[in-house]
């Protein structure tokens, strides 16, 4: 029988985890992963300021999938077949124990990305996999009437492949745009995702690296919010809030070129009527207590200070001497503070792509191509993405996994 040939284009963590699941799932299959870079596994070596937050302790398919802003309906399937349960225990079986954070985010004991690069160039070796770096792929084409994939690397060298899996990371500078779309494809335009938002003349740039554990960021003309962590830079506002609220909203921001308002509740989960009546029962009950003390027991002294500032109301008065307006004024501040964006910095920590090959195009069941038979994808060239906690590699390792289940068959 002749051996199969399938070839792997990306030596990310999609194309990686894909070549070894196929070696791993059919030992007859000869697979050649091409990198374009001089190294492999880049990101994988850089995520999660270099401890790699693999995946997140989410083991419950529906609710996995709430925290992909694209992707959320097709990776609902994926992750019956391949979930952070299975990858972990993929990890472990290998000799990577993992562990979990408080916030669920799951890294390798280690503390370190080179065990997991470690790992994975282990496998390669012992499954003898075909790694070829420096190998930028310009040109996919399907020979007709053999049905395999003829692919073509900078500098003109070819390789041939029964089937060809894509996992090339974003596509902006992956060469292979205009051979997708040739093929059928449709390509959504890559966008920035995760980032924080800038505030030029930022009222608050004086309180930079104060954080308030659990505030409401709000972004009225696009009716979106997100409650959790807030983190106050000297160029505007960043932390988990504000992070996952422009992955929800990144297509949108992106078109409005990154201009907009954002209210942010300072009170958070307290605010509301009770918030409301934090400030009433003072005034009543403390009316010669002065103003500068802040009531509120999880709104930073500073915070307070700036609030009260920025309306001129003076620390020193007592709650006996605010007037009504004053009072609600207050309230105001605390929980629709505006700010007007204009910008954006990029999240260090991570930060991904969304835009791809549009998922309408891909059958999920088995990551194959609607358009081309024998033609596969993984990763983040696909139109999905997640919001920071592990989420992202977990789509690549899915998709990967369930690409790579069909190929072996
Ligand atoms: C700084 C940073 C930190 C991150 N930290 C985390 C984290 O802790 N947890 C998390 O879940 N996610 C994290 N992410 C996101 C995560 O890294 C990506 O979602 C993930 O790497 C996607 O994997 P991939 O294999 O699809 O793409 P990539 O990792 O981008 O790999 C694609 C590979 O394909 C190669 N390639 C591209 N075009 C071609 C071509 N034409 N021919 C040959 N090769 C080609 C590229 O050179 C690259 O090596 C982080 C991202 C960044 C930037």
């Amino acid at each position: 029988m002749e051996t199969r040939k399938v070839i792997v284009v990306g030596g990310g963590a999609a194309g990686f985890f894909c070549a070894i699941s196929i070696a791993e799932l059919n030992s007859s299959t000869k697979v050649t992963l091409l990198e374009a870079g001089k190294k492999t596994l880049r990101k994988v070596k850089i995520s999660g300021g270099g401890r790699c937050n693999l995946t997140h302790h989410c083991f419950e398919p529906k609710l996995l999938t709430s925290h992909y802003p694209r992707g959320q309906r097709e990776l609902l399937g994926p992750f019956f077949q391949w979930q952070p349960k299975d990858m972990i225990q993929w990890f472990t079986e290998r000799g990577i124990a993992t562990k979990r954070e408080a916030d669920g985010r799951v890294f390798p004991v280690s503390n370190s990305s080179q065990s997991i690069i470690d790992c994975f160039e282990k496998e390669v070796g012992k499954k003898d996999i075909q790694v070829l770096r420096n190998s930028m792929v310009t040109d996919i084409q399907c020979i007709k009437n053999t049905n395999s994939w003829l692919v073509e690397t900078e500098g003109g060298a070819t390789h041939e492949g029964d089937q060809l899996c894509i996992a090339t990371g974003t596509l902006k500078n992956s060469r292979i745009s205009s051979c997708l779309e040739k093929l059928g494809h449709t390509l959504s335009p890559p966008i920035p995702s995760l980032f924080a938002f800038n505030v030029p003349s930022h009222p608050l740039s004086d309180l930079s690296g104060l954080s308030l554990q659990d505030a409401e960021v709000k972004i009225p003309s696009l009716s979106i919010s997100q409650m959790g962590p807030v983190l106050i830079t000297h160029k505007g506002i960043s932390g988990p809030a504000v992070i996952k609220l422009s992955s929800w909203a990144a297509k949108k921001l992106f078109f409005k070129d990154y201009k907009f308002e954002v209210l942010i509740n300072w009170l958070g989960s307290n605010g509301g009527m009770e918030g409301r009546m934090v400030l009433k029962n003072v005034r009543k009950e403390h009316p010669r207590s002065i103003i500068g003390n802040c009531p509120y027991p999880l709104i930073p002294k500073r915070l307070w200070g700036k609030l009260l500032e920025q309306q001129s109301i003076a620390k020193d008065i007592t709650w006996a001497h605010l007037s009504k307006e004053q009072e609600k004024s207050i309230y105001e501040y605390l929980t629709a503070f505006r700010l007007p964006v204009d910008g954006k910095s990029t999240n260090k920590e991570e930060f991904v792509t969304c835009g791809g090959v549009s998922l309408t195009d891909v059958n999920f069941k088995t990551l194959e191509s609607k358009k081309a038979k024998g033609l596969f994808f993984a990763g983040e060239c696909l139109d999905i993405d997640g919001v920071t906690g592990g989420f992202n590699f977990q789509s690549a390792w899915t998709t990967a996994r369930i690409a790579a289940t069909r190929i072996a068959k």
